[in-house]
């Protein structure tokens, strides 16, 4: 049964992230989140959406237990993708089989308004750059070579960068 009164959870998130990180025992930058996800038997296919479906950056396919990736898109944003829809994958089953979930449009960014995907941008956002990580590495280096450096866009590590640090 889906819960309909769903608020953000993030410390449940955080835990999920650190429990990943752990169990692998990824320690150092760029996290890869292709191969977390096919180590927790959650499949990575990366596809060519035809015609209007170019648009498309992913979807997580419940019953396959499956996040599909836009082939064609950069791989920062595929990253990311793989990321995001990895947090609904083990987040968020029930819902992700429901008509309320919507597949990752390459025009929508971190904007999410649900509080689903809120939770799986916040996942994503911890996952490929965890505070641990960050804090190693942030003083003294540019947005831009953190961005090289955890293999996420710019924007991305400024978003950390201000959550964790207010910089
Ligand atoms: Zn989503």
């Amino acid at each position: 049964m889906l819960d309909t009164a769903h608020k953000p959870d993030y410390q449940r998130v955080k835990s999920v992230v650190r429990g990943l990180l752990a169990e692998f025992d990824v320690t150092i930058p760029p996290v890869n989140p292709v191969e977390i996800a096919r180590s927790k038997g959650v499949g990575v296919k990366f596809v060519d959406f035809a015609g209007d479906a170019d648009r498309i950056s992913g979807f997580y396919d419940c019953d396959e237990n499956a996040i599909y990736v836009n082939k064609h898109e950069f791989p920062l944003r595929q990253t990311f993708t793989v990321a995001h829809e990895l947090g609904h994958a083990l987040m968020h089953k029930d819902w992700a089989a429901s008509e309320d979930y919507k597949i990752l449009f390459r025009d929508s960014d971190y904007d999410g308004n649900d509080s689903y995907e809120k939770e799986a941008n916040a996942f994503a956002a911890h996952l490929l750059v965890p505070r641990f990580m960050l804090g190693e590495y942030w003083e003294g280096n540019t947005a831009e070579s953190l961005s090289r450096l955890f293999a996420v866009s710019v924007p991305m590590i400024k978003n950390r960068l201000a959550f964790e640090y207010g910089v």
